[in-house]
């Protein structure tokens, strides 16, 4: 297989394909921070530089997903000229940028307590940021497009793009059939099992804004539907490129299915709330710090949902989750 070129940008890895035009499809837009006296936009464009591409020559930036490490950078893309490609149900978060972020927070902050976080210890809890030094700033609708099926390359290869809802509503990852190579995204990391995040979209009901979206039985049948390609080689979002595929696919099953289990087993024992179940889970971690944890029941919850092995009932404005056998 030929060198694939890649740039590695804080955290993030970028990955600049050739189109059969001789311009340029850049895959992530890449995060938006300052290092020391550089910014990120300098790193990058630096480090294309030395693989001989001019910011002019990159027409077109997939966005695989509207997260700020992966979109921070599109607004100075459009800027420059880029036309800035996004899945249509990610296509409002990569025109709001920071403020998307802020709206999701605060629907997952109200909804918490819903799921049986206690109220006293909510405050302040989402203040500790995760990305306290990345930047997102609002893209230019008019540059953005949803993308095309298929782009062709200068090595006569094709690039496709694909729909793989989970990690975000809009979610994309792209496959070059003929090399085998997925860029993932975060869909598949080497290291790491992507946790399954609390989404709101807009509802269809008049009635509610927003409603939260169920991620992860998505997540999940987004992976099974990956893993039937042909695929030789990942190429993630975060991390290195990982030949052994089937390793990450192996992994990535294994760990839901373990996670699935454990609920199972405390839910036979009682119902809960999805926080009671994640102090269950978690005796030993102080309740303040069981909002990850809680989120992931939750999203295993989702599965259990789907697959009609749980049902939920809502007490005194709390959600409560108990086994259907
Ligand atoms: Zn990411």
């Amino acid at each position: 297989m030929q060198h694939r070129q890649f740039i590695n940008l804080g955290n993030n890895v970028i990955y600049p394909l050739q189109l059969e035009n001789g311009k340029y499809l850049l895959i992530d837009a890449g995060p938006d921070f300052y290092l020391d006296t550089l910014d990120s936009w300098h790193l990058l464009t630096t480090a294309l530089e030395k693989l001989t591409i001019k910011p002019s020559d990159i027409e077109k930036v997939l966005i695989t997903h509207a997260h700020i490490d992966h979109a921070g950078l599109a607004s100075k893309w459009a800027h420059f000229g880029a036309t800035i490609l996004v899945n249509k149900k990610d296509i409002s978060a990569v025109e709001l940028g920071n403020e998307h972020l802020m709206l999701q927070k605060k629907m997952q902050h109200n909804d918490i307590i819903y799921y049986g976080f206690p109220e006293y210890l909510i405050e302040n809890i989402f203040s500790s940021e995760k990305h306290p030094q990345l930047y997102w700033k609002p893209c230019a609708p008019e540059k953005i497009k949803t993308p095309k099926k298929t782009y062709h390359l200068m090595s006569g290869n094709s690039l496709e793009i694909l729909e793989a809802p989970g990690h975000t509503p809009g979610n994309l990852v792209c496959f070059i059939p003929q090399t085998g190579e997925l860029f993932s995204g975060d869909t598949l990391l080497p290291t790491t099992i992507p946790t399954p995040g609390m989404h709101y979209i807009s509802s269809k009901n008049s009635q509610e804004k927003y409603i939260r979206w169920p991620s992860l039985p998505d997540f999940i049948e987004t992976v099974k539907s990956l893993q039937k390609l042909k695929i030789k080689c990942i190429l993630p979002g975060h991390g290195t490129l990982v030949d052994d595929p089937e390793k990450l696919f192996k992994r990535f099953n294994t760990h839901h299915q373990i996670r699935a289990e454990r609920i199972r087993k405390l839910l036979s024992e009682h119902s809960d709330t999805p926080f009671g179940l994640a102090k269950r889970q978690y005796p030993k971690i102080p309740e303040r710090r069981l909002i990850q944890a809680m989120i992931e029941i939750i999203g295993h919850l989702d599965v259990l949902v789907t697959s009609r092995e749980v049902e939920f009932s809502e007490k005194n404005n709390t959600l409560f989750y108990a086994s259907t056998k």
